[in-house]
């Protein structure tokens, strides 16, 4: 259990979609598609568009049907759901405390996907396109991550990664996202500070979307103690690291590459979640990696 069983994570809010969500410009044509999760087939092509009122589904191979996805049950119950649930509350949550950043979707993926950063396979691992500001999550690696947690199924763990990969696309808006290619080496490095930032930044969402209600009175989350936290980090290192793609064509490759010590990603985690406030997380300015 990690979503509050009575939180309204759904019907509602899904039916602000099509505009585009809180009042942000949006090009047209697009706006159905910036809450929605597009589950993808073998092959590429869209099997599900969910959100944004408008629902198709041709053969999902999982998660079945999201017209059951408006309680916090509906989402620890299932994966497209809690998926779901988690990109919008993100996106709630990132167009009140980054207003400059455009909501960016979630594609959940088997197989293999074209992305704005070429063809990439289920051996990628999740991952954000800067040149299609888009977030990339294969299902293996969800189902892996499920396999090998134990107390709640490894949604905290699923819900971690697609905030950490939204944390990326907030980095694409900031500027920040570029001092990861400017400055890739070592642990000092500007690649490592942008991933303990994304970290810091998925903490900073993680702690809001446990203390702060909703406009009904509601909290979304359960609290989560250290020892949830500290297990669905290292169950998602231990599964797989994500990467920031840039190429232009091509096939977009796995590299591995470091992220910081476990023990900075939790630091950094922690000093988002504690404070709720992503101005804590200004890693890339912190004088050493450890100052968390
Ligand atoms: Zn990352």
């Amino acid at each position: 259990m990690t979503f509050r069983e009575n939180a309204n994570i759904g019907a509602g809010r899904a039916s602000r979609g099509g505009g585009g969500g809180g009042g942000l410009a949006v090009g047209g044509g697009i706006g159905t598609l910036l809450l929605a999760l597009v589950v993808m087939l073998f092959g590429g092509d869209p099997g599900a568009i969910l959100g944004g009122g408008q629902q198709t589904q041709q053969g999902s191979t999982q998660g079945g049907d999201l017209d059951e996805c408006t309680s916090g049950a509906d989402a620890n119950e299932n994966v497209d759901c809690r998926m779901k649930a988690t990109m919008l509350s993100l996106e709630d949550y990132w167009t009140s405390a980054y207003p400059e950043a455009d909501p960016t979707s979630a594609t959940l993926f088997s197989g293999s996907v074209d992305t704005g950063c070429g063809q990439a396979s289920s051996a990628v691992g999740p991952f954000y396109c800067p040149l299609d500001r888009k977030i990339y999550l294969d299902t293996s690696f969800f189902s892996q991550l499920e396999s090998q947690l134990g107390s709640d199924g490894g949604n905290f763990s699923q819900m971690y990664v697609l905030a950490h990969e939204y944390g990326h696309h907030v980095q694409n808006n900031t500027g920040a996202l570029q001092a990861s290619q400017q400055d890739r080496q070592g642990p000092e490095s500007g690649a490592v500070r942008v991933e303990l930032q994304a970290d810091c930044f998925a903490g900073a969402w993680a702690g809001n979307a446990t203390r702060t209600r909703d406009s009904d009175g509601n909290l979304l989350l359960e609290p989560l103690s250290r020892e949830d936290i500290e297990s669905a980090l290292s169950a998602a290192a231990a599964v797989g690291d994500d990467s920031i793609q840039e190429r232009m064509q091509g096939q977009v490759t796995p590299h591995t590459w470091t992220h910081g010590s476990s023990e900075q990603r939790m630091g950094w985690f922690m000093r988002g979640y504690e404070s709720g406030d992503p101005n804590q997380c200004d890693v890339l300015n912190a004088g050493s990696v450890d100052d968390y």
